[in-house]
């Protein structure tokens, strides 16, 4: 079973969204699992302090190597075969293959940064991947991390019904999705493109295809590039 340990200074923010919806349903049908582990436990004197001041100054706090390190090494044993990531804006674009290659394992244990993040010497004795979910700044890795998850759970198999199996969506053949339409036919006065209407799979299946490249090359070149269809 893909079993998911976040290593957070925010616990109670779990399962959160993943509670909802396909992957609530699916953690409570155990075809997936959720543990936290608090980071402030591992915390040291009366305070629990977990950060301390950047060496070299600047502004900010930073996650203690020590203290996470503690934590890591209480929740997971050495030879615990999951991949150890840590949610970073500096860290490897998540992509749909690395999700599938995730959800494929037997899960993920996730370090969730807060503040000016985690002392580098962490990252490099507890093999740490960095992943970052986007060009942009958030303010703590929890919610990185929930996207993570929502992205690998859904593709856990018996998580998605037979009609939603996810294989046509966006990036899972190196392009967009094309349009969908469903009822009612006509919505102020745009009508569902007849070809969808016509029955016939052939021309319907090059319709979405020639679809789906139009709408990447205008969107994403990046990912025709990359298929080297540009
Ligand atoms: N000082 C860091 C920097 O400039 O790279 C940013 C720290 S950010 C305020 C706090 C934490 O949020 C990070 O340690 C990370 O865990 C998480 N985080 C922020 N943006 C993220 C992103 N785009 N992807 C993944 N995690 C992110």
């Amino acid at each position: 079973m893909f079993h998911a340990a976040l290593f957070t200074l925010y616990p109670e923010m779990f399962p959160g969204p993943l509670g909802a919806s396909l992957s609530g349903d699916a953690l409570r049908r155990q075809l997936w699992a959720l543990e936290t582990i608090n980071i402030r436990e591992y915390g040291l004197g009366k305070h629990r302090a977990v950060d301390d001041a950047p060496a070299g100054g600047g502004p900010g706090m930073v996650l203690r190597a020590d203290v996470v390190a503690a934590s890591l090494d209480a929740g997971l044993r050495p030879d615990d075969a999951r991949p150890r990531l840590l949610m970073s804006p500096r860290g490897k674009p998540l992509t749909q293959t690395r999700v599938r290659e995730l959800s494929a394992g037997p899960g993920v244990a996730i370090v969730c940064g807060r503040f000016e993040g985690v002392d580098e010497r962490l990252i490099e004795t507890r093999g740490l991947e960095e992943v970052s979910i986007g060009d942009y700044v958030l303010s703590g890795g929890e919610i990185a991390a929930m996207v993570l998850l929502d992205a690998c759970v859904r593709l856990i198999p018996g998580v998605m019904g037979k009609l939603e199996s996810g294989s046509d969506e966006s990036f899972e053949s190196g392009l967009l999705e094309y349009p969908q339409y469903t009822r009612p036919r006509a919505f102020e006065g745009r009508e569902i493109p007849a070809v969808l209407l016509s029955g016939d799979h052939t021309k319907i299946a090059k319709w979405r295809n020639d679809e789906a490249l139009r709408l990447t090359r205008g969107r994403r070149p990046d990912l025709l590039t990359e298929r080297g269809l540009k």
